[in-house]
C-alpha cells in the first residue's frame, strides 16, 4: 500500500493532509524519515506520524450492558445510540471508524451487546449458517402456558416468514418469565414468537450469546473488553 494511503487510513487524516504530513517529514518508516507519498509500504514495518505508531492496533472486542431506550445504530435523530455510551477518543482511528454491533437489540431490549472492529468475528457471530445460541430472559404480559412452551420448543411458523423457527430451549422461571435460547437472529424474533403463542413480551433482556455471558458486574450503560476466552468462538 502507498504510504499516503496507509497514513490516511490509520491516522484519521485525509489523503491530502497525509501527503502534506509526509512531505513535511513527520512520517518515519522503521525510524527513517520518508518524504515521498508514493513510497510502497510493507507489512512488518513500523510507521509513525509525529512519533506515534500508526500500525494496526489489536482489534476491539467489547461487551456492553445495553440500557433501555438506546438504539443499536451508528446515528439516530431521536434516541441515544449505544455508541454514545462508549469512550472512542483513545481508539486507533481505523477502529473508531469501523466499530460494528454483532447482533442488534431493539430499543426496549436490554442486556448483552457485542461491539467489535473485527468484521470477520462479527460475521462468525451473526452468520445464519452458524448455530450459536442467544439466551434471553423473557417477561410476558400473560402466563406462559405449557402449550406455548411446546410451540416454542418445537419451532413455529411466524407470519411473513418462509420457514418455521428452529427449535428453541425454554426454561420456565415463573408463570410470566422464562429463559429462551434461540439459534437464529430473525427480525424481532423473540417478540414475534411469543406473540404467535397469543402472549406479549413486556421485558426482554439478553443474557448470553454463544459462550459469552453478560458480566453481572456491568451496570446498564457500562462495558468492558472481552477476555481472550470470550473472543475465542467455538
Ligand atoms: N428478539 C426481539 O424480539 N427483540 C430483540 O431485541 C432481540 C430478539
Amino acid at each position: 500500500m502507498r504510504l499516503d494511503r496507509f497514513v490516511a487510513n490509520n491516522s484519521g487524516l485525509s489523503r491530502k493532509e497525509a501527503t502534506l504530513a509526509i512531505r513535511a517529514g513527520r512520517v518515519l518508516i522503521d525510524d527513517n524519515r520518508c518524504t515521498q507519498s508514493n513510497t510502497a509500504t510493507r507489512s512488518g514495518q513500523t510507521i509513525t506520524l509525529d512519533g506515534k505508531s500508526l500500525n494496526e492496533a489489536t482489534p476491539i472486542y467489547w461487551m456492553l450492558n445495553k440500557p433501555k431506550g438506546t438504539v443499536c445504530a451508528n446515528t439516530d435523530a431521536d434516541h441515544p445510540t449505544v455508541f454514545d455510551l462508549l469512550n472512542l477518543k483513545t481508539l486507533h482511528p481505523s477502529h473508531r471508524n469501523n466499530l460494528q454491533i454483532a447482533g442488534r437489540l431493539d430499543i426496549d431490549t436490554t442486556g448483552l451487546v457485542l461491539i467489535t472492529s473485527d468484521g470477520d468475528w462479527n460475521h462468525a457471530i451473526t452468520s445464519p449458517h452458524k448455530v450459536l445460541g442467544k439466551r434471553y430472559r423473557v417477561t410476558t404480559a400473560e402466563p406462559i402456558s405449557a402449550d406455548a412452551i411446546e410451540q416454542l420448543q418445537n419451532g413455529m411458523q411466524l407470519r411473513n416468514d418462509t420457514k418455521p423457527t428452529k427449535p428453541a430451549k425454554v426454561t420456565p422461571l415463573t408463570q410470566n418469565c422464562c429463559l429462551l435460547e434461540i439459534t437464529e437472529g430473525r427480525y424481532h424474533q423473540v417478540k414475534r414468537m411469543l406473540a404467535a403463542t397469543g402472549n406479549k413480551v413486556n421485558a426482554l433482556h439478553r443474557e448470553a450469546v454463544a459462550h459469552i455471558e453478560l458480566d453481572s458486574t456491568l451496570t446498564p450503560g457500562q462495558y468492558r473488553p472481552l477476555t481472550p476466552a470470550e473472543i475465542n468462538l467455538p
